[in-house]
């Protein structure tokens, strides 16, 4: 299959090494010139692990390639993927559909022959029949199906997600044999290895993904709020966790306890189910709640910092280990971190941070932070170590070290990754997530 991916991000590029790691001639797509000519050039724009070696192979092999010329590579292609951002519009919380409608416009008067248009973005209900219609009216000519196609890959882990994933999800407008005949080919690989492919109608596709990430960011709520019970009552939420977890019909993913969800997914893709739903009358009342119970939960895990650093942090000096939303990825969008900080820097504490991967972006979204080279540096004459997020290198702190280094020794561990005896051991004070004193 010749393969088109419009948007060449987190999971345009991650999505079309694949397919051509599966045999497909793949060509990804970017209006951002810099970023086709860093890949063009051998270099990955974003970090996922694995990303470098397997975008490498398939170049050499010949299947992969990058342009920012769309007409050519729509004039080729069998399947395009629309693969572009679809962020929270600024003001009301709906998803921001106007890179996905530039796309399907820009597509429309190239396209020739059969060709079929999948929305791999996250996009609400109702867009593919909105896709379509700009296509058609755009090039009335065009022999074209829209096809949805959500993804589900988590950033950190993304070629394995790609290449192992639970389901497959394709939803057809009606019974469209072409488009479903396009898709079993497009995924034979992944089907050949069991991965069910679930047809189904394009808006339950749509609505799939959304409620998808409702219900594994309502899981995550959920578990916080235990661990803030827990904190009142004297329970552990790491055992209530495993006590609950071990319910096959609950299961144990998802629910860590921690500072709250972030990232480039739960927060916007919960926004926007909420205002979907209002549009049609029909509220989404938990999901409503999970969004405002974590929008408060990242400044109050500031304020825990706060009380454990005695109350008053003026002029005092605050390490932050870890500022991505989560271990092995460079991305920041909406990372708990950042509420962290600002939190922090209100209340009149310097604050120093260190992260493996994330400072680039890390500048672009956080002011007045400081950053050091790594932990040991970040933690020099501070007063508290906060740590955000579980990136392994964190996970062996030379505590004795730390502890000549630090001005007072104090760990906030917001991800429950230490004990607090092992802690205490090299004395130092120790504030958790849901676990008693
Ligand atoms: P991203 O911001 O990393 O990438 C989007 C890319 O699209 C950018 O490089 C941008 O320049 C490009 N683009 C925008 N308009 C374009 C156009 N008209 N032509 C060509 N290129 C264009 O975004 P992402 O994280 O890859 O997310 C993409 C979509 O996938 C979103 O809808 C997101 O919700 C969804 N999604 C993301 C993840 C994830 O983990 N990041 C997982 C599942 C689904």
């Amino acid at each position: 299959m010749k393969i088109t991916m419009i948007g060449a991000g987190y999971v345009g590029l991650v999505s079309g090494v694949c397919f051509a790691d599966f045999g497909h001639d793949v060509i990804c797509l970017d209006k951002d010139e810099r970023k086709i000519e860093a890949l063009k050039q051998g270099q990955i724009p974003i970090f996922e692990p694995g990303l470098d070696h397997l975008v490498a192979s398939n170049v050499a092999s010949g299947r992969l390639s990058f342009t920012t010329d769309l007409k050519s590579a729509v004039a080729e292609s069998d399947v395009i993927f629309i693969a572009v951002g679809t962020p929270s519009r600024r003001g009301d919380g709906h998803a921001d559909l106007s890179y996905v409608h530039a796309a399907s416009r820009e597509i429309a008067s190239n396209l020739t022959g059969f060709t079929v248009v999948v929305t791999k973005s996250t996009v609400p209900v109702g867009t593919g029949d909105e896709v379509e219609r700009i296509i058609r009216e755009t090039n009335p000519e065009a022999d074209v199906a829209v096809v949805s196609n959500p993804e589900f890959l988590r950033e950190g882990a993304a070629i394995e997600d790609f290449k192992r994933p639970d389901r497959i999800v394709v939803g057809l407008n009606g019974n469209d044999q072409r488009a479903r005949e396009v898709m079993t080919e497009v995924y034979r690989p992944l089907y050949l290895n069991q991965a069910p492919l679930v047809f189904t109608t394009r808006r339950t596709s749509e609505l799939i993904k959304y409620a998808g990430n409702a219900f594994l960011a309502m899981k995550i709520t959920f578990i916080n709020e235990m661990a803030d019970l827990c904190e009142k009552v004297g329970a552990d939420v790491q055992d209530v966790a495993r006590g609950i977890g071990l319910d096959g019909r609950i299961g144990s993913k998802f629910l860590h306890a921690g500072p709250g969800y972030g990232g480039s997914c739960f927060p916007k893709d919960t926004l926007a189910l909420v205002k979907t739903a209002q549009d049609y009358d029909s509220p989404v009342r938990l999901v409503e709640t999970t969004v405002a119970i974590n929008d408060n939960r990242k400044r109050a895990m500031g304020r825990k910092v706060i009380t454990a650093a005695g109350g008053d942090v003026r002029g005092r000096k605050i390490a932050v280990l870890g500022l991505t939303f989560k271990p092995n990825t460079d991305d920041m969008r909406d990372s708990p971190a950042i509420a962290i900080v600002q939190t922090l820097q209100d209340a009149g504490a310097k604050v120093t941070g260190y992260d493996p991967e994330g400072v680039e972006n890390a500048r672009k979204l956080i002011e007045g932070l400081d950053y050091a080279a790594d932990p040991y540096d970040a933690a020099a004459d501070a007063d508290a170590l906060v740590i955000v997020t579980e990136w392994n290198e964190f996970r062996a702190l030379d505590f004795a070290r730390l502890k000549t280094v630090m001005k007072t020794p104090l760990l906030v561990d917001l991800r429950n990754i230490y004990r607090r005896d092992e802690v205490a051991r090299h004395g130092f004070g120790y504030a958790s997530i849901g676990r008693p004193d």
